[in-house]
């Protein structure tokens, strides 16, 4: 669920409130309200024991996807897709937010790390790539890695390779994207489909071999040619699961669409330490 959390229950993750980074965790009018008016404290210590007691995903992005496609960035698309994931709280971060979106208060509740950059990698400072790496590794925090975030810093670093693709080019008009790995828990309830995606990568991908290919796809191009490659893969890295997503490309409205909306569902659940 994304969640409207009152006031209190935002004060939990305390310093995370304190420094003002709400984030795009919505404080409606009527929350602010019950909060202003909620005086029992029996009530106030459900509320804290359910927001302690939710999982988190933390979707961040660098702010940089066109508005006629993506009018609250790509991670607010990715949020909303989110919204009916039942206990789980979703936190929207930004690169602009203060602590380039994750203080160590929110990056320390994160069960899962959403991530999309595409002409910011550079300006991520490598101090939170370590502290991001050390969550995943030492913690278990899940890190899903979406499209052009395969050169994000976090990325590259817990690959520990290149993460080149062979070439990416902005010549085709859709990827069905099929299912490689059907038991795998990304693929639960996902059936092969076609988006509008004009932008393909093309194999080889230079990673370590993933534990699981969940996902390939064909990219169509517009003269009619087709060019296969790998979509979804995933790794165990250390005590954390990392996911990369292949598709994603800021011109196509692909996180709205409603399978990538599950697969990101089906991510996040995937990726969280059990
Ligand atoms: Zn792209």
């Amino acid at each position: 669920m994304v969640q409207e959390f009152s006031r209190r229950e935002l004060l939990v993750p305390g310093a995370v409130a304190a420094a003002g980074l709400v984030l795009g965790v919505s404080l409606s009018a009527e929350g602010a309200e019950k909060a202003k008016t909620e005086k029992s404290k029996t009530k106030k210590d459900k509320g804290k024991a359910k927001a302690e007691a939710n999982r988190c995903v933390v979707v961040w992005s660098e702010g940089t996807a066109p508005k006629e496609i993506y009018p609250n960035d790509i991670n607010g698309a990715i949020v909303e897709g989110l919204k009916d994931l039942k206990g789980w709280d979703v936190v929207k971060a930004n690169l602009s937010d203060p602590d380039q979106g994750l203080p160590e208060a929110l990056l320390n509740r994160a069960d899962v790390l959403i991530w999309w950059g595409h002409k910011k990698h550079d300006e991520v400072k490598d101090e939170l790539v370590g502290k991001i790496v050390k969550r995943v590794k030492e913690n278990g925090m899940g890190f899903i890695a979406l499209h052009s975030s395969h050169f994000a810093k976090p990325n590259k670093k817990l690959m520990g390779t290149a993460c080149t693709w062979k070439a990416y080019v902005t010549d085709s008009t859709t990827l069905k994207v099929t299912v490689k790995s059907p038991e795998h828990p990304i693929a639960k309830g996902v059936k092969e489909f076609t988006i509008q995606h004009g932008e393909r990568y093309s194999d080889p991908y230079a990673v370590p071999t993933p534990k699981a290919v969940v996902f390939e796809g064909v990219a169509t191009l517009k003269d009619g040619k087709t060019d296969p490659s790998q979509v979804g893969l995933a790794w165990e890295i250390g005590k954390g699961k990392v996911f990369y997503f292949q598709a994603g490309h800021e011109t196509n409205p692909v996180f709205f669409d409603v399978n990538i909306r599950k697969i990101m569902s089906n991510a996040v659940q995937w990726a969280a330490p059990k």
